[in-house]
């Protein structure tokens, strides 16, 4: 297996006195896109947070590269090389596409792998026939593809995309996953957070669900989508 570029090991995470994650642990490999799966409020979104810096694990490590980055602020996460793309796709609704790409978290030279504004049309062309209109009268799937596209030009090491197809017309559903594709391809390493295990086939190469804030299946999507038990008790399918 390829090496690991980040690591969640046994975090626990709370909401006030009430425990979301418990003691919840998986590992992600270079160039793989994972897929965390569970029901509602199974406890996807928070570990997209905490891993992201956007909430605060109580206890546990969270590693990139071999590097804590454990309670570390999500701007310096993000440098370190998180790219956190959240449910609610928060883009500038006052500012233009362009200038939501330009304001972007710019991070690292990695040469030929430096993303610009350019390359990001390239990458999502519906973007750039809209460069001009403001963020706030985009579409959902214009703003999640604006979401994205302001994620990838901060260069960064671990996309994590939560829930990018929650809510969107099935023709922009396509879209997300031949994004999500592409960038697969590209070498890309990628969380998907998802409660659809459909969408995820032929995307992810991995698996892990969540229930009750804690992993309670690691393997292939092959081999999730095989286990007909782990699929009912979990994923509601
Ligand atoms: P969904 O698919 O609905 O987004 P999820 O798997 O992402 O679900 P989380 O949003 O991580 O789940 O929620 C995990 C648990 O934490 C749930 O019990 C939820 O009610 C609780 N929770 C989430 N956010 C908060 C909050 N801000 N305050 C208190 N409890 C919260």
């Amino acid at each position: 297996m390829s090496p690991q570029v980040l690591k969640v090991d046994q975090v626990n995470v709370f909401y006030g006195t009430s425990q979301a994650l418990f003691n919840l642990s998986f590992d992600v490999h270079k160039g793989e896109t994972l897929a965390l799966l569970g029901r509602n409020g199974a406890g996807k979104s928070t570990t997209m947070k905490s891993v992201a810096g956007v909430i605060a694990a109580k206890s546990g490590h969270i590693t990139l590269h071999n590097q804590a980055i454990t309670g570390r602020p999500a701007h310096l996460i993000a440098r370190a090389g998180i790219g956190y793309v959240p449910e609610d796709r928060q883009i500038f609704p006052d500012l233009t596409v362009e200038e939501n790409l330009d304001i972007a978290i710019k991070r690292g030279a990695n040469g030929e792998d430096d993303w610009s504004i350019e390359r990001v049309y390239e990458m999502l062309p519906l973007l750039k026939p809209l460069r001009e209109r403001l963020g706030g009268q985009l579409s959902g799937g214009e703003q999640q593809m604006l979401t994205v596209g302001r994620s990838l030009m901060g260069n960064p090491d671990v996309l994590l995309l939560d829930e990018p197809s929650e809510g969107l017309a099935p023709i922009m559903v396509q879209k997300i996953g031949d994004l999500i594709q592409s960038l697969r391809e590209m070498g890309k390493t990628i969380v998907l957070a998802e409660q659809n295990l459909h969408f995820c086939l032929g995307l992810a190469d991995r698996a892990v669900v969540i229930d009750k804030g804690t992993d309670v299946f690691v393997g292939t999507i092959t081999e999730l989508n095989d286990n007909a038990d782990i699929k009912q008790r979990y994923l509601s399918v």
